[in-house]
């Protein structure tokens, strides 16, 4: 029997530390700090400990230039479980992405872009209506079940062209015949934001929403746009996705201060923003908000609980015995560091997170 205690541990929205004991993989339960006995001891005296993180936008496709990435890179060696690609592959290669998840410690779930070409290629991937095939939408839906969690349109305009918002338009018949929810990355017009605003349905995701382009979500001084605040009263998830050119501090401030708050926080991840910045990790982006006067509780949950209810998945987001384990290990560093948006704007952060590990089953990660 392989016994792991997280010695001493604790979570976000509790002061208490407790030992968390973990059997063969199994959440098992919990004690007193100091009391467990197991025969891996991990000091968490430090740290605290959440239900495994979930990124609800990456590029995990490894072979992709620009917009790819090494699953476990991204994933469980940044303390992160859960990753979902949003849309690098169409029918034409979701199939690839399906086997490369296989081999990967990291869960994987994917948007599936409605073009048939992805991001491999090129990106501007809907600028040509015969990319998008009804049929081999459904036939990569029927072949890879759950693994597809929605489908994925990237509505601005290097990426439609010259197609304005036909590509939505179409977007939302398959939404509509598949049942499955849309991921729409917003940016720069043509489509107006207004137009793309009103074809989004419950659950459907806006990403990118706090960038600082023009056609942003806010008009000229600086209130929500009506059909933004429609949307979100339709139950539209708002999505972080932060980026190389999507995360805007401003637009975030204006955002918090109108009390228009992220459903979910995540990255927008890639090699090239992972490793030059401005994006690096998850929790470097989570570590932005704190920044913003978001509380940890709020920060975590945008990692947790807000995107395994958004996945219809809660044991994703909980740590209850019996359950397999699914934790993230981190910590808050007081440190006196400059983070970066995607505009190249500048704010001094005095407290970081930084992730010590992720436990998923048996394993360890870090
Ligand atoms: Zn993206």
């Amino acid at each position: 029997m392989a016994t792991t205690i997280l010695r001493s541990v604790r979570t976000a929205d509790h002061e208490e530390r407790f030992d968390l004991i973990i059997v063969n993989g199994i959440i098992a339960g919990k004690s007193a700090p100091g009391t467990a006995s197991g025969n891996n001891i991990i000091d968490c005296s430090s740290l605290y400990v959440s239900s495994g993180w979930i990124d609800m936008h990456v590029h995990a496709m490894e072979s992709y230039q620009p917009y790819g990435d090494n699953m476990d890179e991204i994933g469980v060696r940044q303390g992160v479980t859960t990753i979902i690609d949003a849309g690098s592959c169409g029918a034409d290669h979701i199939a690839s992405l399906a086997q490369q998840s296989k081999e990967a410690a990291t869960r994987v779930l994917a948007f599936l872009n409605i073009s048939r070409i992805g991001l491999g290629e090129r990106q501007d991937e809907l600028c040509a209506e015969e990319w998008v095939d009804e049929n081999e939408i459904t036939t990569s839906i029927n072949r890879f079940g759950s693994f597809i969690v929605g489908l994925k349109a990237r509505i601005s305009k290097s990426v439609v062209k010259n197609e304005g918002i036909r590509p939505l338009q179409t977007a939302r018949y398959l939404s509509d015949k598949t049942g499955l929810p849309l991921m729409v990355h917003i940016g720069s017009g043509p489509p107006a934001i207004e137009e793309v605003l009103n074809l989004l349905q419950r659950k459907d995701i806006i990403t990118h929403y706090l960038n600082g382009k023009k056609n942003n979500v806010l008009d000229e001084n600086e209130q929500p746009l009506p059909e933004f605040l429609a949307a979100i009263k339709r139950g539209v998830h708002l999505d972080v996705g932060h980026g190389t050119a999507s995360f805007s501090f401003e637009v975030a401030e204006t955002a918090r201060k109108l009390g228009i708050h992220p459903g979910t926080i995540s990255s927008d991840i890639y090699r090239g923003n992972r490793l030059t910045g401005p994006v690096y990790s998850l929790a470097q982006v989570m570590s932005k908000f704190l920044l913003l006067g978001y509380s940890l509780v709020d920060v975590v949950n945008a990692v947790t609980t807000h995107a395994a209810d958004w996945l219809g998945r809660p044991e994703l987001g909980r740590i209850q015995v019996g359950d397999e384990a699914n934790l993230t290990l981190f910590e808050l560093v007081q440190d006196s560091i400059e983070l970066t948006d995607s505009m190249g704007d500048l704010r001094k952060a005095e407290t970081i997170i930084k992730t010590r590990g992720a436990i998923m089953g048996d394993k360890f990660y870090s």
